[in-house]
């Protein structure tokens, strides 16, 4: 078996698309200091005082804090910058298109932060809050630059492709055809997956490697490579590359000292099982440089 063939390219992992944003709505009646001043006037006091001392705030700091934690500090923080009476219900997100939002209303704002600003400095809270309460077009440009500069918080969140072009016919073989006689086959039916060609690539030039197939964890979709649909590669061998991807979305991953493993013992023994499993490895044997020219 040519595994260098192969590589298998363990998936990154993966956030969630939808992590819950937090909402909490959070009275504000000034600062910690504003408040004890105020004496009974204000029925909210003993409330935000204990929200927002900066003691308190500063023991929160712990190593693996929640979304809940974090959504707490940030409304603390923000909250010695913004008016007395004002009320602020924040809610972090996800959103790719969206970074700040706010809605100001006369008791207070509304504010839709993306958790990019999470552990952001004081700088950018204080001018978080100059945008929040008077637009402030400076605040504005310096959270311009730092949404710039935290680009990459945004990209390395594993988004769900909206619209995957699936391909499956091609010239020689037709790979839905090969996966639903394999299901039936192999699996009673029941392994649920898309199986699309892989995009076909530009440079012309000799690969060192071909990754053949690919089984895509996060949206269960299995890509051969167009290399395999020539006349040459036989139908057996497509099937046996697919027959492998399929046995990726029935097996589980195996985390062992933090490495995940794809393929595990019982992988490897059930890929064993396929008839033509000898016929196919010989054959690749003898034709992969012909795959990595084609
Ligand atoms: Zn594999």
């Amino acid at each position: 078996m040519k595994r260098h063939s192969r590589p298998e390219t363990p998936r990154p992992d993966i956030v969630h698309p939808s992590v819950r944003a937090t909402q909490l709505n959070l009275p504000f009646s000034g600062h910690a200091a504003g408040a004890a001043r105020g004496g009974g006037a204000q029925p909210s006091d003993s409330q935000s005082r204990r929200e927002f001392r900066p003691e308190e705030a500063a023991r929160q700091v712990r190593l693996h804090r929640t979304i809940e934690d974090e959504t707490d500090h940030v409304a603390a923080s923000l909250g010695l910058y913004l008016p007395p009476g004002k009320t602020l219900e924040l809610c972090l997100t996800n959103n790719h298109y969206s970074m700040i939002s706010v809605r100001r209303k006369p008791d207070g704002y509304r504010l839709r932060l993306h958790r990019m600003f999470l552990g952001a400095e004081p700088r950018i809270v204080r001018a978080l809050a100059r945008y929040v309460v008077h637009n402030d077009r400076r605040a504005s440009a310096l959270l311009g630059e730092y949404i710039e500069q935290n680009q990459h918080i945004i990209r390395m969140q594993v988004r769900r492709p909206r619209h995957v072009r699936i391909r499956t016919e091609g010239r020689h073989h037709d790979l839905q055809a090969i996966f639903n006689r394999l299901n039936t086959e192999r699996f009673e039916g029941r392994l649920e997956a898309r199986i699309t060609w892989g995009p076909m690539s530009v440079r012309k030039r000799r690969r060192r490697s071909i990754k053949m197939g690919s089984f895509a964890v996060e949206d269960r979709i299995i890509r051969i490579h167009p290399a395999l649909d020539q006349e040459c590669v036989p139908a057996y061998f497509v099937a046996w590359i697919v027959y492998h991807e399929m046995l990726h979305g029935k097996h589980e991953v195996l985390r062992t000292n933090g490495r995940r493993r794809f393929h595990t013992k019982e992988f490897l023994e059930e890929e064993r099982t396929f008839p033509d499993y000898q016929r196919a490895c010989a054959w690749e044997k003898e034709n992969l440089d012909r795959l990595l020219r084609g």
